[in-house]
């Protein structure tokens, strides 16, 4: 038996297939729209998104201008006039909900694991698109917790949001093993909060933190050698 009581789970990409929903999100999203998604398109749409959900991990920019300003970026880079930035950001938050899809092995692990640990999302998503998706899973009976920062006021990589998680679940960080996919958002928060974590390493990129890191698994099932 480990030393850990409570599994906290970063949602996007550890447990869900957030490539395929935001794929399928996308494609639906700029078919409304009357807009052709060109490889050149999405690959920009990717690249500008990516560095706005860092620059929110930051602080630096809200939610509300991520949702907006990824839209924005495209219309004006794309020259499409008649698009309005805010209802595309809306009806694309719409389109994820829609598309509930897990990683291979993760309702398995989920399901093994909840008979011996207490489990929680934490998650910097879209509110209105966790609680859609979670709901849909199959995955709420085996979750005590569900922590996602628009309902919270504060996000991922910030201490601040592991002490509401502690708080909430009337837990020691000691009784924690945080795991994710996210160095910057989940390793880093987890380090911030003085918690162990475990980090998933998906595509065998190398670790370039300046903290240490206790566990680092490459598949869902590796947790088992942990735990
Ligand atoms: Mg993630």
């Amino acid at each position: 038996m480990s030393q850990y009581k409570y599994l906290l789970f970063d949602a996007d990409e550890t447990l869900f297939d957030f490539g395929k929903t935001e794929a399928m999100g996308l494609a639906n999203t700029f078919a409304e729209f009357g807009v052709e998604p060109t490889t050149e398109i999405i690959d920009e749409y990717h690249r500008y998104n990516k560095s706005l959900w860092r620059a929110l991990e930051r602080g630096e920019i809200t939610k509300t201008e991520l949702k907006k300003e990824r839209f924005k970026h495209i219309i004006d880079m794309f020259n499409f006039k008649d698009a309005d930035p805010v209802l595309m950001g809306e009806r694309y938050v719409y389109h994820l909900g829609q598309g509930c899809y897990l990683l291979d092995g993760a309702t398995e692990v989920v399901k093994e694991l909840s008979k011996k640990y207490s489990l929680s999302i934490v998650t910097n998503g879209v509110a209105y698109v966790q609680h859609t998706r979670f709901d849909a899973s199959g995955l709420k009976p085996y979750f005590e917790g569900l922590f996602i920062s628009d309902e919270m006021g504060v996000q991922k990589p910030e201490k601040r949001f592991f002490d509401i998680v502690l708080e909430t679940l009337g837990a020691s960080k000691e009784e924690c093993l945080v795991i994710g996919d996210s160095l910057s958002s989940d390793m880093k928060g987890a380090h911030n909060a003085g918690m162990h974590k475990c980090w998933f390493n998906r595509t065998g990129e190398p670790a370039n933190v300046d903290f240490d890191i206790e566990y680092e698994i490459h598949n869902i099932e590796d947790l088992y050698q942990i735990l």
